[in-house]
Parts: structure tokens; sequence; C-alpha cells
């Protein structure tokens, strides 16, 4: 049996035909470009997460950078970030002129919020919190600390749709949430995608005005914007995913159970969620200090892998100017070193999910 870590043709298969029928609708429309899919996309997803406005952008790392470039943070700002995150994360931030400053994760692969107000100084101006492999961190003490030193609260939410932290849904804690609809993340589309949910009006339209532009009223142009718009055929097939995301994550749930009761192997660690946390299983990622071994070895039996991420931020070639060296953050390289994502889809099989179990048991 051949096992890849990820099969996004099944995914469409599930609803094939709401798919190609969508596809057709918003071909034959004549439109688009910002028209009634994006639209109705926005509030549907808006109510789905729970917050308030939604505005579609055209990636999940536009989502981000333009968020802080309209929070006024660039630069001398310090904003505040976990150390083991996919780089997309710290590029919003560096985008617009402002230093991250990192913080080692906890055992849940979130940022260790004990660690956070070490961090605080005169510059810092917000704290970015990563729902990192579906699983939503701990927010009550960044809540709290955002309050206590008047920070601006961002979330990536790039891979935890849906994910909450006590019932709350991640990408509503605070000024912006940031999404990525790219094919791979819990709510795909079919190329790149993204969105912000935000909870203050004035806020969200600025969204809207930066990402076409600058401009409200086609050619008058008020400030100097981008070009970042999730179009119309996109956003009629997220509106699509959308409808089946609690049956899909409900899936995803299923198979992170049977991998969580069926795998007991002492060199192999399974992931451990934050108390009053959730998971929507972007990944299911076990930590091995045999990794190189490990992965050979489901090789061999033609599982696929991947690492997310086996360079941290900091020690990546792009970010040699922060001049941070091996071992600044200990914590973050160790899961560097030792993390390891197994097959994880919409539309995987139990046997699949039994020859993955079975072989990650039988691993010496
Ligand atoms: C995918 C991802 C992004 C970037 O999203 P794109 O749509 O690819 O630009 C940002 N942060 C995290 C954590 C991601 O996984």
């Amino acid at each position: 049996m051949k096992i890849m870590q990820n099969r996004m043709d099944r995914g469409f298969y599930q609803y094939q035909k709401e798919f190609e029928s969508k596809a057709l609708e918003v071909l034959r429309s004549g439109w688009y470009i910002l028209g009634k899919e994006v639209t109705t996309f926005e509030e549907e997803f808006a109510a789905y997460t729970g917050g308030k406005y939604c505005v579609g952008l055209a990636s999940g790392l536009d989502a981000l950078w333009i968020a802080f470039r309209l929070l006024n943070i660039g630069n001398g700002d310090e904003v505040i970030v976990q150390g083991n995150t996919y780089i997309a994360s710290v590029m919003g931030i560096t985008m617009n002129g402002a230093t991250p400053v990192f913080v080692e994760p906890d055992e849940s692969f979130g940022i260790d919020v004990d660690k956070i107000e070490e961090k605080i100084t005169d510059k810092t101006k917000a704290i970015l919190v990563v729902h990192l492999y579906g699983m939503a961190s701990r927010m009550d003490q960044v809540v709290e600390l955002c309050k206590k030193y008047d920070l601006r609260l961002v979330e990536d939410c790039a891979q935890s749709h849906g994910a909450c932290f006590k019932g709350q849904m991640t990408g509503t804690f605070g000024d912006v949430g940031c999404f990525s609809f790219y094919p791979s993340k819990n709510l795909g589309g079919f190329g790149d995608g993204g969105a912000v949910v935000v909870k203050d009006e004035q806020l969200a339209k600025d969204f809207k005005v930066f990402r076409n532009y600058g401009s409200e009223k086609r050619y008058y142009n008020k400030v100097v914007g981008a070009n970042s718009r999730l179009d119309e055929l996109q956003a009629g097939l997220l509106r699509v995913r959308l409808r089946h995301m609690r049956e899909l994550t409900e899936e995803k749930e299923k198979i992170a159970a049977s991998y969580s009761a069926g795998i007991h192997n002492n060199k192999i660690s399974l992931p451990k969620l934050a108390d009053g946390a959730t998971s929507v299983w972007h990944q299911y990622v076990v930590r091995c200090e045999d990794r190189e071994s490990l992965i050979d070895y489901l090789n061999k039996k033609d599982i696929g892998t991947i690492i997310h991420y086996p360079i941290p931020p900091h020690l990546a070639q792009a970010y040699e100017s922060l001049g941070h060296k091996e071992g600044f953050l200990p914590v973050t390289e160790y899961l560097a070193n030792t993390v390891l994502s197994i097959p994880m889809y919409n539309g995987m099989t139990r046997e699949e999910q039994d020859y993955v179990i079975d072989a990650l048991n039988s691993f010496k």
C-alpha cells in the first residue's frame, strides 16, 4: 500500500459534483474579481468563526503583513512570536520593517505563555500567536498580557480553521485573525487565497480599501495599497468546502483519535493538546529522537512523511541579519530536529490508517 503524507485529490472527489457545478457557474457568470461570491463567502466565513467581519485577500501571507501594516506596526517596533512557526508568520512582521522577538514553544507546540512577559520591552507593539498544526494555543494569558501592556493581538490561523480555545474559535480573540486557503490547509481552495477576521468595522473597511490599490471607489485612490484580492472562483469553491467544514473536521478528528489510541511505541511521542484547546488536525505531528531512521523505515513501507519545519525561522538564511545563532532557542531547535508529520488528510481510509499505525508500532 502506498500512502502519501497528504492527498488533496481526495478532498476534491469527496464533493466533486458541487465543486464542478460551482466552478461552471462562476466561469459562466462573466464576473471574476470582487463580486457576489467573495461578498457571500466573507459573510459565511465570519459567521462560521463567530467573528464580526471577514475580508477576503490573496493569501495568508498577505493577511499577516497587511494586518501589521494597518495596525501601524513597522520600523523600530517589536512583535513577539513563537520560534517554531512557518516562516511566513515572521515575514508578515519583517515585511513592514518590524523586528520579530522569538519566544520558545510549550509542550503543545504553542507559544509558551509563561515566557512572554520577560520579552516585553518599550518597543513591543504586538503578539502574534500561531495556532500551529491546527491546535489552538492557550489564549487566556495572552489576552491578559495584551490588555496589561496595551499590545495588539494578531493570530495566525493559517492551519487552525475551526479550532477552539475554551469554546471560542481561533481568529476571534484579538485584533486580527489571519487565515490562508492554500490548497493543503483545512479550508483549502484550488489556488492561493486568504482572509482576515476582525472585530473593528473601520479596520475591516481599511482592509477592503488596501486590498484593491487603496481605492474604495474605482480610480479614486485614498492610500497606497496592494493588489490582494480573493478571486470569485476561489471564493465560490471555498463556499462549497465551508458548507462541509463540520464533517471534514470531524473526519480528521476521528483519524487523529485512531492514531492516538493505536500508536504505542516508546520511541515515538504523540501530540498533546493544551487544556481547553481543540485541534482541527491540520497535521498530526509526532516526535522521535531517531527521526532519520523513522523516515527511512516508513519510506521503505511506502508511507510519506513531511517535517514541519526542518529549519526554524531564526536560523533561516533569510534571517541571518537578525544575528541569531544555533543554541539561541533550544526548545524550538529540538523540535525542528525531532518533529515529523505523518499522513493526515480528508478521505483517508480505515485501511490506510491501520497500515500507518502498524508501521509506527513495528519501528524499533
Ligand atoms: C500556510 C501558512 C501561512 C501562509 O499562507 P499562504 O496562503 O501560503 O501565504 C502562514 N502561516 C502559517 C502558519 C501557514 O501554515
